[in-house]
């Protein structure tokens, strides 16, 4: 029973613990009440490494013919949390091309300079049901863009990154994404070269663009900035500290610079869920039912709002163009710590 007594005992702790709060660094201010038990996470993903490290099913990208030739049997897994522990297994330091993980940034960015209104109504975030690079799709989506995470809404995502010159836009873009990892990052030249040699599909999605009015700079500046921006090489850790700064409210857990808008991070994950890993996000969210984004490189980042991310790198890719292997173990590791964000489990009702 609650007696007068029980009240202002409660009421004092209360006080005891905001002043306390109040004394403490901004950063730790808010860091989150949730972040992952570590004997769990660690067990977790040293599980599903062992479980999957032999799956070779699967087929490297080879429409970027850098990619065709990347060692299919590299593995790695990473888990960053939003307090900034990590635990990781296989090949970390191995860099590769971010892909199209790294339009979930770019959205960021224009976010952070446009407003989100300004940018779902010149974008939209409505899922095509198609290939990633899908002509089709550009012609009967109402919007042409469908959304900032499929080829032609990307492209036209990069296009609004406000800049004088295609340099600028780029080092715009390469620095946002260096803040979200906590370090710099930098461009794997062969692949762009690569990439740029054979993107004959993406110029031609920009040109749609173009007759739809839906590409705001020179298309084909904007297909160059966005190759590179595909281009960027990234290892797991620095992957999924970017996916851990996203998960802790867009303050990067390392080094506690704010760099995405907190009121941005729902609707950048409400885009991962719609269209991250393209015509496989239906079967995504009905099985693991977590954010997410994947690129041809063989990456894929998941998102645990207020939790942390989870990134695993394995090249081999299914018909949609997700990597199979990092599928696999991010279903493994999400099922077994209860990240699966429409199950109520994931708050911590048990039944
Ligand atoms: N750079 C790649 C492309 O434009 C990215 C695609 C992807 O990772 N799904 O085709």
């Amino acid at each position: 029973m609650l007696t007068e007594r029980t009240l202002t005992a409660a009421f004092r702790m209360a006080i005891v613990f905001t002043s306390t709060i109040a004394t403490l660094p901004v950063w730790a201010q808010s860091r989150s009440p949730v972040a992952p038990r570590e004997q769990q996470v660690k067990a977790a993903v040293h599980d599903a490494y062992e479980m999957y490290k032999h799956d070779m099913s699967g087929k490297n990208a080879d429409y970027i013919p850098y990619l065709a030739h990347v060692d299919s049997k590299l593995f790695g897994i990473a888990v960053v949390t939003t307090d900034d522990r990590s635990y990781t297994l296989g090949d970390t330091d191995y860099s590769f091309s971010i892909q199209s993980i790294s339009k979930v940034f770019t959205l960021a960015l224009a976010m952070k300079e446009q407003g989100s209104e300004k940018v779902f109504e010149k974008i939209g975030n409505e899922p095509t049901g198609r290939a990633f690079n899908s002509v089709v799709a550009v012609v009967d989506m109402p919007t042409h863009t469908a959304n900032a995470l499929v080829n032609a809404g990307a492209i036209a995502t990069t296009s609004l990154i406000s800049a004088s010159s295609a340099d600028e836009r780029w080092n715009k873009i390469l620095a946002f994404y260096g803040a979200a990892a906590g370090e710099k990052l930098s461009l794997i030249d062969e692949v762009y070269k690569s990439e740029a040699a054979t993107n004959q599909g993406n110029r031609a999605l920009a040109a749609l663009l173009l007759k739809y009015d839906r590409i705001y700079s020179d298309p084909l500046e904007a297909v160059d900035v966005y190759t590179r921006q595909c281009s960027v090489g990234v290892n797991v850790k620095q992957l999924a500290r970017m996916g851990a700064t996203l998960a802790n409210n867009g303050v990067n857990p390392v080094t506690h610079e704010p760099v995405i808008q907190a009121g941005d991070v729902p609707e950048i994950l409400s885009a991962m869920t719609m269209a991250g890993l393209y015509d496989g996000s239906g079967g995504w969210a009905w099985h693991v039912g977590l954010p997410a984004k994947s690129g041809v490189g063989g990456g894929i980042l998941a998102i645990v709002p207020g939790k942390g991310a989870i990134a695993v790198f394995a090249p081999p890719l299914d018909e949609a163009g997700n990597s199979v292997k990092a599928q696999k173990v991010i279903a493994y590791v999400a099922g077994k710590l209860d990240y699966n964000l429409f199950s109520p489990r994931s708050v911590g009702l048990q039944r």
